[in-house]
């Protein structure tokens, strides 16, 4: 026999990250959010390494001791580089059409989000838009927005519908974003969102606006399966919160598990009303009630926090983040990426969570992974680094998890793993460029 056969045999994977800096896991969160101190854990393997196989993580550890067990042909070195889960981003109005540029130009010179929208400007804007545009022209957006998103770490979104807010719109929106999870390899978790606003048509009479929704359009979405979870926008002058109950309610009598936009803008009762109702999540929350967050801590409602959407309505006002964490909210982050808050970016997302809600690095990191993961109902695949997991993970062009909101405003991504495939590898394309203009220089 010869001394090469009495080598154990080893398990021949697609990738194998080595030397990782730092290998953010979060591992053994996947059962529940992490709240209070345990968003500070992250789990971290020094010299972390991850084999990948048919687009599950199958081995994570020390490198030497992962190595000793597979072999790979394409081996990705991230010595000096953070190696974390992709980002979840569980909060998103993907598909709209049309910008609203003119209306960000009016909040910098003072006026604030509530009167554009009685002026017909806001999300009536670009209902008006959305609900001209060809579902293709909607499908081309997404995919483009996506690929933004991916190439900075997001390997799984959430997008909810509600530029439509009439039945064949909302669900003209929802086939999309099926048709985005189809085409895109981020993987798009649906909401139906027809409760976002009151339609002009319906201005003086909400109330059969609320009907429409609940008798109608959820039974259409239910039927044919096209939303996973059911949102509204509970806010003074919108959905009044007896409204916001049962659309909630109605979303679940069919399947669709609740979500609510809840005290954002006014102390309105979102918070407590998320609890009521066993929400899965309360978003924003700027101005949630003490009670309303007890009651929240108690129901397991996670927080979704969105200090980009803070930032951009300028008002100078954070969600409490460091109470929600001190009372056991899981919290989770998200973009709110919409036409008032264009962002697609949750680097940056963790940046305002630091400077803005005082949430250190790691707490954002937990935030904006697993809690997120959870936020959306897919804990059980992403949002950590596992073995049996989705092989969605990345790697960043920083020597630790702390640089997350210290350095920000610049990508930090340079691979993205979605779904054990290589999708964006940076390193690769400077290194093109870098050839391109030492040729020119001949
Ligand atoms: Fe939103």
């Amino acid at each position: 026999m010869s001394k090469a056969a009495k080598k154990p045999v080893k398990e021949k994977v697609d990738i194998l990250i080595v030397n990782a800096n730092e290998l953010i896991t979060l591992a053994g969160g996947s059962e529940k959010p992490r709240v209070g101190k345990q968003m500070r854990e992250l789990s971290v393997i020094r010299g972390g390494c991850v084999a990948v196989k048919d687009g599950r993580i199958i081995a994570v550890g020390k490198t030497a001791d992962v190595k000793k067990i597979v072999r790979a042909e394409t081996i990705i070195n991230a010595s000096g580089k953070t190696v974390m889960p992709g980002f979840v981003d569980p909060h998103t109005h993907l598909v709209f059409a049309g910008s609203r540029e003119e209306e960000f130009q009016m909040r910098v010179e003072g006026a604030s989000y509530m009167e554009i929208l009685k002026a017909g400007g806001g999300i009536l804007k670009t209902v008006r838009e959305t609900r001209k545009a060809s579902s293709d022209e909607l499908l081309g957006f997404g995919l483009n927005t996506l690929d933004v998103m991916l190439s900075h770490g997001t390997t799984t979104v959430e997008a909810k519908s509600g530029y439509g807010l009439t039945a064949k719109d909302e669900l003209k929106i929802l086939g999309v974003i099926k048709r985005l999870n189809q085409l895109h390899v981020v993987d798009v978790v649906p909401t139906f969102m027809g409760a976002h606003a009151i339609p002009n048509e319906y201005r003086s009479n909400p109330e059969d606006y609320v009907k429409l929704v609940v008798e109608d359009m959820i039974p259409k979405v239910a039927e044919r399966k096209l939303a996973e979870f059911c949102d509204v926008f509970c806010e003074k002058d919108v959905f009044t919160i007896e409204q916001s109950r049962r659309i909630l309610e109605a979303g679940k009598a069919q399947g669709l598990k609740p979500k609510i936009h809840a005290d954002e803008m006014s102390s309105f009762g979102g918070a407590e009303l998320a609890a009521h109702v066993g929400a899965v999540s309360a978003e924003h929350l700027l101005y949630a009630s003490d009670e309303g967050l007890k009651a929240m801590a108690e129901k397991g409602v996670i927080a979704v926090l969105l200090p980009a959407a803070a930032f951009s309505l300028m008002a100078g006002r954070y969600a409490d983040a460091r109470k929600m964490i001190e009372y056991g909210v899981p919290v989770a982050l998200g973009t709110d990426f919409n036409p008032s808050c264009w962002i697609e970016n949750q680097q940056l997302v963790i940046a305002f969570a630091c400077h803005f809600m005082r949430m250190t690095p790691a707490e954002a990191i937990t935030a904006a992974t697993i809690n997120a993961a959870h936020a959306i109902g897919r804990a059980h695949e992403v949002g950590s680094i596992e073995v049996g997991k989705k092989a969605d993970i990345i790697v960043l062009n920083i020597p630790n998890h702390m640089f997350l909101g210290y350095r920000f405003g610049v990508n930090l991504v340079d691979k993205v793993i979605k779904n054990g495939r290589l999708v964006v590898d940076e390193e690769t394309r400077l290194a093109e460029s870098v050839k391109f203009f030492s040729k020119e220089l001949e």
